[in-house]
């Protein structure tokens, strides 16, 4: 493996940036230096932590522009999303910071005296982010592990480092003090390795696959590692005939073609009702078509490229060139592009209805009643999101219910909000992030009974 990681720009191809890969002694050193900044940090009074995190906020928000601009450039993330990750930072931040002085214990009645509870930082965290949402990935895992006084070592994807380095500047430049909160760009095999393996790391956030997600809980485990892992998605968007169809079928198109598909929880299967599937496939077609895709920077442009040529190859494999369905238009020419694919006639068994593709690739697949849907959208092994149109009430909740994940909407695509929780079911991950209790998911829960048992007085009299 190469010492250096080079940034391409996905739309063009050229080259953004070069920087160093950190190797294992990296990560030992910086451990090193994590910790120590983890006792001072610890060691200070919460209401000043929260105010240094506040500036911290204050200083992303500042560079907002800045930051986005850099994400079109190595992630090719359209210009209007850009804002909002680097946006979502600085909220991230901002609530964080609420939690610090909020993140209490709890006294329980007990006999013979008074028992407490405190939450403890952990120490040293690890954060492995993938490159899908470079920025808001980091700072899910970054933010609260902070804000409960603990110190963080941040691994950055291969392919999108510079975000993350951007941020470890900032937090500097806000006064957060130094080596608290570290980037390490690196190889996932050595430097996530490497952190995933320290003893002296206890805990690592991973976002990432499946395949490497198994992996981080083997190989922490062997430390008793506390672990989040938040991993793969092929979620349901499940139309029935009494749904709003011109609205879920206006709403489909970014449901799975945002960020060219490359979301966890983009709804990839779009389950339609025997009785309205026609008609949907009639709406659907003109709004796929009418996505645009080109130049992330152009603030008309609706979709991007793909990652990389890796990425890009393995959407091809997924999707034949004569696959029946609805195809949209991508550029032609350097970047890695693909254009808005809606298949139709897929076998719901086939790899391309059950397996993430991690592109603008959906299938749509019928169903007869409500039975078949549900068991249609348990029939992955991932249970991250998942979306459900009717304007029955009591379907909705009944739906919701039986669907196995862990994000569910009605009548909407949304999923992602900082101050609700966020996890997956099954094969997409364990434990959950944001949300209320995100601050708790960094603290051990130490117990301490003080007896009101009267002491000896012998020797108070001298
Ligand atoms: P990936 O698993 O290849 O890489 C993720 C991160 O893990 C990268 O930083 C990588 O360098 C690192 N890594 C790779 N091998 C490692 C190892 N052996 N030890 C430690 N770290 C290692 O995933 P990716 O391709 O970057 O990201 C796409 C995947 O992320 C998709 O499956 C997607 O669904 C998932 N994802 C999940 C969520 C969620 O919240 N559930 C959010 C975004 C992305």
């Amino acid at each position: 493996m190469t010492h250096t990681l080079e940034v391409l720009n996905p739309a063009t191809e050229e080259v953004v940036a070069t920087v160093p890969a950190a190797t294992a002694e990296d990560v030992d050193r910086a451990v090193v230096r994590a910790a120590k900044a983890q006792s001072a940090w610890a060691a200070l009074p919460p209401g000043d932590r929260a105010r240094l995190l506040r500036r911290f906020a204050v200083t992303v928000d500042g560079h907002l522009e800045e930051l986005a601009r850099l994400e079109v450039r190595e992630a090719g993330h359209v210009i209007g999303n850009a804002r909002w990750e680097a946006g979502n930072v600085r909220d991230l931040l901002d609530y964080a910071a609420g939690g610090v002085e909020r993140l209490t214990g709890r006294q329980i009645p007990v006999p013979g005296g008074l028992d407490v509870t405190i939450l403890e930082p952990l120490g040293v965290v690890g954060v492995i982010a993938p490159w899908n949402f470079p920025m808001p990935i980091a700072a899910w895992g970054t933010a609260p592990a902070l804000a409960a006084g603990n110190a963080v070592i941040l691994k950055p994807a291969e392919t999108t480092p510079l975000t993350a380095l951007r941020l470890a500047e900032l937090a500097l430049e806000a006064g957060l003090p130094e080596h608290l909160f570290q980037v390490l760009p690196g190889h996932g095999p050595i430097a996530g390795d490497a952190l995933v393996q320290h003893p002296g790391v206890a805990k690592i956030v991973f976002t990432g696959s499946t395949a490497v997600g198994r992996q981080v809980l083997a190989k922490g485990s062997a430390h008793l590692k506390r672990v989040t892992l938040e991993l793969g998605g092929k979620s349901p968007n499940i139309v029935f005939a009494d749904a709003d169809l011109e609205a879920a079928a206006a709403a489909a198109p970014m449901s799975f073609l945002d960020n060219s598909g490359q979301d966890c929880c983009a709804r990839t299967r779009i389950l339609v009702q025997r009785t309205a599937y026609d008609r949907f496939l009639q709406l659907l077609a003109p709004a796929i078509e009418a996505v645009t895709v080109g130049d992330p920077a152009d603030e008309t442009t609706d979709m991007g490229p793909l990652i990389s040529r890796a990425q890009l190859e393995r959407v091809r494999g997924y999707v034949g060139p004569d696959a029946p369905g609805i195809r949209g238009k991508a550029p032609e020419g350097p970047g890695f592009w693909f254009p808005p694919t809606v298949l139709t006639g897929v076998d719901p068994h086939a790899r391309v209805a059950v397996e993430e593709v991690f592109g603008p690739v959906a299938v749509v697949l019928p169903f007869d009643d409500e039975a078949e849907a549900v068991a249609l959208a348990n029939a992955t092994d991932y249970g991250l999101s998942g979306s459900i149109w009717t304007r029955d009430v009591g379907r909705a909740l009944r739906v919701s219910q039986a669907v196995r994940a862990g994000n569910l909407s009605v009548n909407s695509h949304s999923s992602v909000r900082y101050w609700t929780p966020f996890g997956g079911f099954k094969q997409s991950g364990i434990g959950r992030e944001l949300g209320p209790d995100a601050l708790a998911a960094f603290t051990e829960t130490k117990n301490v009974f003080l007896s009101n048992v009267p002491t000896s007085t012998e020797g108070l009299a001298q």
